[in-house]
């Protein structure tokens, strides 16, 4: 069966009354739980469980990184939480703003945790945060009711270490790459890095901050002592750091060529039709990303010195 059926099933036939089925989890590494959405946009059929999420077990307490698109997603994965453990939710972590990745949050208000961001997270929320509900709304119907967002109150400006009971956390904050808030998740205990979308395995990298700075991250990235990756897409855990070099290739791609057609002088759409098409059939979604993200990377070269 498989993972959307499975998904499917479980959530037709979870007993109980309004308790969502768990979200089927992997343990990656001890204590250490992955769930990886589906290649796909948000859809009825997915009801937003399209990216990685997962939560790590402390001694005291766990901590969740990133919760899914949608209410429903928040609550199946805290459901799985229930099912490996007693302990409280002492922790949210979003490693930012995209709402594939936090508009699940509110299931896990009940906790009472600490809801865990980069310090330029609460902006890019307020900001987006309309846009967000209403093409939820679009997307899931009336099912997307009731998803309320929930903004971070522990903010993170550099780096934060949280302790979960005899487990340390290592969190980072890091200059404009995929978007201008990621944040990654170092698992002490495991050398378990959670790189949020830092890191795209087999769905295209989306660009919503800057390529170059994205290319800069990756480069210090690559130095980390990381045992296994979790990526915010793609498999549960991918090897370190060999899991970072299409992204990187595509990216370097992106900016070359894109910095070529500026120098020829090609229009906007020339360009779209013309960079970076030797990566076609390498990702997936690619025809609905692609042209958004040389779109977004001609604006960034457009006025480089
Ligand atoms: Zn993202």
């Amino acid at each position: 069966m498989g993972k959307r059926l499975l998904l499917a099933w479980l959530v037709a036939c979870w007993p109980g009354w309004g308790i969502a089925a768990p979200l089927p989890v992997e343990e990656v590494a001890p204590g250490v739980f992955v769930y990886a959405g589906a290649h796909e946009e948000t859809s009825a059929a997915n009801r937003g469980a399209i990216a990685n999420v997962g939560f790590i077990v402390g001694r005291r307490c766990v901590a969740v990184v990133d919760t899914g698109g949608s209410l429903a997603v928040g609550q199946g994965l805290r459901e799985a939480v229930r099912v490996r453990t007693e302990l409280p939710v002492c922790y949210v972590i979003n490693t930012h703003v995209h709402p594939d990745h936090l508009l699940g949050n509110a299931a896990f208000a009940g906790d009472k945790p600490s809801f865990v961001g980069h310090a330029r997270l609460p902006a890019a929320l307020a900001a987006r945060a309309r846009t967000y509900l209403a093409a939820l709304s679009r997307a899931l119907g009336p099912e997307a009711g009731g998803t309320p967002l929930v903004p971070p109150d522990t903010l993170v400006q550099d780096t934060l270490t949280l302790d979960l009971g005899g487990r340390r956390l290592a969190l980072r904050a890091w200059p404009t790459a995929h978007t201008d808030q990621d944040l990654t998740v170092f698992d002490e205990q495991t050398g378990t890095l959670w790189l949020g979308d830092l890191l795209f395995v087999e769905r295209i990298p989306a660009v919503d901050g800057s390529a170059r700075g994205w290319l800069q991250v990756m480069a210090s990235l690559r130095g980390l002592a990381v045992q296994r990756a979790v990526p915010g897409h793609g498999p549960a855990t991918v090897a370190w750091p060999a899991a970072l070099d299409a992204q990187e290739r595509y990216l370097a791609t992106l900016v070359e060529e894109t910095r070529r057609a500026l120098q020829r002088r090609l229009t906007l759409q020339q360009a779209v039709d013309s960079v970076g098409h030797a990566e076609r059939g390498k990702w997936r979604l690619f025809d609905l990303y692609h042209p958004r993200n040389v779109t977004a990377v001609y604006t960034e070269l457009e006025w480089e010195d």
